[in-house]
């Protein structure tokens, strides 16, 4: 069975769904959107807890109405959570033996390492001159401090400045949003080249939340605007041929029911994550992509992020804080050790240094969640809930041995990188990749202006704000824009 279409578009995530808005826009309405899964949204999931409304995903909007157009947006819909101005609750930093460490080198290690990747990190020249990896760079500026602060501190005191150095590579909201494994990992050049929006917001928020969470902001902006018989969910993509000399491409799926069946497109918009390009790209497509955008798609990074929210019947903790954090000695960080509850199991416990600590929920006062990126995430997606809830228990109890945490009663998290048709969180630019494999991954196949069969949107084609949703929602637009003006 054939059916056909001037528009298919792979995926319903922000991307797939803003090129279908702007195609409806737009006097196009002959195009279908082939979802792999059972809802709308792909990376922005919403979830509900005690009927409050939890990112599995994306979390909050970046910037402000005047520099994110999903937040012109938000706004307009009066979608802009105005109830959350942050709060002024105390944060801890405890070490592993369950000391504290003193706010004041808390602060004093911040604000070098806050200088250091926004001041120095962006002067580092762009063209002609040989790659750097972020953790170079930052390892380089950071060992000239810490000498100069072995003339006036002794041994202890330079190691838990050392902690703090290690818990704010983890931790800094600029390194944490893009899932990579080490700083080394990551290109100084391509860290350079993504925009971070300044947030001026009128309500002094610092971070824009949704009112209902992300499902629902989709929902209000796209999927009401979308009619829904042209969203095909239980749907996946398998094979995506080309017959240039017809032009034309033909797009084999998999509806649940394992029926195949081929749609006939005149455009294709392919909007899956990188990490899924790296997964598929071999079988999907015939003939293969051509040699230069293969290559972009194996070099780019892909990271992972994975967050957990541990349910508790109450708060155990001391409830005028906000955030425990976890301070981990940087001799031992290769050590090896083993968690009380591993004992008898093959899982190791190197992932636990991983964690820097939890925060307490901006509106669920006995949830505590914390947030785990790169290879630790990956590896701690294997593990049971079970195993995994008494695993927290024990770290909290390890560095915070005074509120005695008991099981958390419910364990809720993501699987990002185990996740069918996502295989990751955020397209980043590795070390051996630069801007420029961004760009060529946003080029349509084949690259001819008057017929481009197959085209890429989705955030990791964007070349400024890869990694994000308004990246996303910007490249469906760009995608839907080439094809409007083609008609
Ligand atoms: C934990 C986490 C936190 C984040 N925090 C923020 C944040 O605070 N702010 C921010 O701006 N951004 C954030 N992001 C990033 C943001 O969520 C993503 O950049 C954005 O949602 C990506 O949208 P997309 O449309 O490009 O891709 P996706 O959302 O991945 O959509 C692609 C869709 O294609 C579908 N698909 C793939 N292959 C097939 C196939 N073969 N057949 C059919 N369907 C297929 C997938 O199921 C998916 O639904 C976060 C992401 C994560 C995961």
């Amino acid at each position: 069975m054939e059916q056909h279409y001037r528009v298919v578009i792979v995926g319903a995530g922000l991307a797939g769904l803003s090129c279908a808005k702007y195609l409806i826009e737009n006097g196009i309405n002959d195009f279908v959107i082939i979802e792999a899964h059972d809802q709308i949204g792909g990376r922005c999931r919403t979830i509900k807890l005690f009927e409050h409304p939890i990112e599995l995903g994306s979390e909050s909007l970046h910037g402000d109405i005047l520099n994110n157009p999903l937040y012109q947006l938000a706004e307009e819909h009066h979608l802009i959570d105005i109830d959350d101005k942050g709060s002024d609750r105390d944060d801890c930093y405890h070490d592993e033996d369950a000391e504290s460490i003193d706010e004041d080198v808390i602060d004093e290690v911040r604000k070098i390492y806050d200088e250091i990747l926004e001041k120095k990190v962006p002067t580092y020249p762009y063209e002609n001159y040989p790659d750097l990896s972020l953790g170079e760079f930052i390892s380089a500026e950071l060992e000239q401090y810490i000498k100069m602060k072995t003339l006036t501190l002794d041994k202890d005191e330079i190691d838990e400045q050392q902690k703090v150095i290690n818990w704010l590579s983890k931790q800094h909201p600029y390194l944490n949003a893009i899932g990579c494994n080490k700083l080394t990992d990551v290109s100084v050049q391509g860290w350079n080249s993504l925009e971070r929006l300044p947030s001026n917001n009128q309500y002094n928020t610092e971070t824009a939340y949704i009112h209902g969470g992300f499902l629902n902001f989709l929902q209000r902006i796209f999927t009401d605007k979308i009619n829904e018989n042209k969203i095909e969910l239980n749907t996946i993509v398998k094979r995506i041929s080309i017959h240039e000399e017809e032009q034309y491409v033909d797009v084999e799926i998999i509806k649940n029911n394992q029926q195949l069946i081929i749609y006939q497109a005149k455009h294709v918009v392919c909007t899956q994550s990188v990490g899924c390009l790296k997964h598929s790209m071999h079988q999907m497509f015939i003939p293969p992509l051509p040699h230069a955008k293969r290559m972009c798609i194996q070099k780019l990074g892909f990271g992972t992020i994975d967050k957990i929210y541990l349910v508790f019947p109450q708060p155990f903790w001391d409830v005028d804080f906000e955030t425990f954090n976890f301070l981990w000695d940087t001799n031992q960080l290769d050590t090896e050790w083993k968690l009380k509850c591993f004992t008898n199991t093959s899982f190791n416990s190197q992932w636990c240094k991983n964690i820097n600590g939890f925060y307490v929920h901006h509106r669920l006062s006995n949830v505590l969640v914390t947030q785990i990126s790169g290879e630790a995430a990956k590896y701690i997606e294997t593990i049971s809930d079970e195993l995994l809830a008494m695993a927290f228990q024990e770290l909290l109890c390890l560095f915070y041995p005074d509120n005695q945490s008991p099981l958390p009663e419910q364990i809720i998290r993501s699987r990002w990188f185990h996740q069918p048709f996502i295989h990751g969180t955020h397209t980043f630019i590795k070390i051996g990749s630069s801007i420029h494999d961004i760009k060529q991954l946003a080029v349509p196949w084949p690259n001819k202006p008057a017929k481009p069969l197959i085209l890429f949107a989705g955030e990791g084609t964007h070349e400024r704000f890869y990694g994000t949703t308004h990246g996303a929602y910007m490249t469906g637009i760009r995608e839907a824009k080439r094809i409007v003006e083609l008609y």
